[in-house]
């Protein structure tokens, strides 16, 4: 179970305890001549083996996880059809199933037609009191199960937000920035997608710095970032590469295009009175995704071309030499 995601964990674990747990009731009717039902349940077992084995082999999950809650919820509302209302109790586990595997909205779109299937049966063979026990525990337990699954989903979400992004500045992150450019460039190579990078650095930053302190050196950082959102397209992404460098990937971009976006950029810094005491500058580097075969390849043409901006004394854009 080892480097597997939660999901696939849960659908593993799901089917081997399922199978577990349903074969001795199996064997069990099966002694006692309840044939149909052992026929039921055995392949409520096999299709649960035949899950299991799918998911550890492929490792897709989605449609895996729809199917053994459905089979699970249809199973239990048969076998309380055939044998009563004492069969009622697999259906509490098979609800809760649900919450754990499949999405909320989907586990209670199940259990709406779980319930509605269950009723006739325990509407002829329960005392009504009795039968709303039974209606009443199920909801609750999917009320708490819907809830906790929306928590759960919620904090997923904010560590997911947590692990990709800077805390400073709110941009992607570096590890974001590589997983995107090695995207760009398998897309490159699959559809000749353009794209062009722009890499982004504060002039003589160090020196703001060690005059101002690391707080205003902060609050500057996160003014430009501001200013870097509200300059780029929502298909364009923004990352913060180092310490006061970032990355801009521009969708759909040529190095044309990308040096009129570069140059529009460090015209606002300069122009935009970030800080009162000092006017702050920016050079960039840019490099088109048509000039390089790997994302390392085309990281260091821009790097280079920013090098270069630099050398030649700075607040300007340089892009990266023809290939
Ligand atoms: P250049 O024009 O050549 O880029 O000069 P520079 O001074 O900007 O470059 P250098 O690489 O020498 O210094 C970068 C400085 O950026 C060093 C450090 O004080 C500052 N820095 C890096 N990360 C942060 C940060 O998170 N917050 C703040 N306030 N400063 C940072
Ligand atoms: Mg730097
Ligand atoms: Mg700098």
């Amino acid at each position: 179970m080892k480097n597997r995601t939660y999901a696939e964990n849960i659908i593993l674990i799901g089917c081997i305890a399922g199978m577990l747990l349903i074969l001795p009731f199996t064997i069990f009717r099966f002694l006692n001549g309840d044939y149909l039902v052992s026929l039921i349940e055995g392949s409520l077992m096999v299709t649960m083996m035949g899950i299991f084995g799918y998911v550890l082999k492929t490792r897709k999950v989605a449609g895996a996880a729809l199917l053994l809650t459905a089979l699970c919820l249809l199973v239990t509302v048969v076998v309380v059809n055939l044998k009563g209302p004492a069969a009622v109790y697999w259906y509490y586990p098979a609800a809760l199933a649900c919450y754990c595997i499949i999405n909320v909205r989907m586990a209670s779109i199940y259990n709406i037609i779980g319930v509605t299937l269950l009723f006739p049966a325990l509407y002829t063979n329960m005392p009504i009191t009795e039968m709303m026990i039974v209606f009443t525990t199920i909801t609750m337990l999917c009320v708490f199960g819907y809830s906790f699954a929306l928590q759960t989903r919620n904090h997923q979400t904010k560590l997911t937000h947590l692990a990709a992004r800077d805390a400073l500045t709110g941009a992607w992150n570096r590890r974001s920035l590589d997983e995107s450019l090695l995207q760009k460039i398998s897309s490159k190579k699959r559809n000749n997608h353009q794209a062009s990078l722009l890499i982004l650095d504060l002039d003589h930053f160090k020196h703001i710095n060690d005059t101002y302190g690391h707080g205003v050196g902060d609050e500057i950082l996160k003014k430009i970032a501001d200013l870097i959102r509200s300059s780029i397209r929502i298909t364009d992404k923004f990352y913060r590469y180092g310490g006061e460098e970032f990355v801009i990937v521009a969708d759909s971009t040529d190095l044309e295009a990308a040096s009129v976006l570069a140059e529009s950029i460090r015209s606002r810094v300069e122009h935009s009175r970030i800080f009162s005491k000092e006017k702050i500058t920016i050079s960039l580097g840019i490099a088109s995704i048509n000039q390089a075969d790997t994302a390392e390849n085309w990281l260091n043409l821009a790097d280079e071309a920013l090098y270069e901006a630099k050398n030649q004394g700075r607040n300007m854009v340089c892009m990266a030499a023809a290939a």
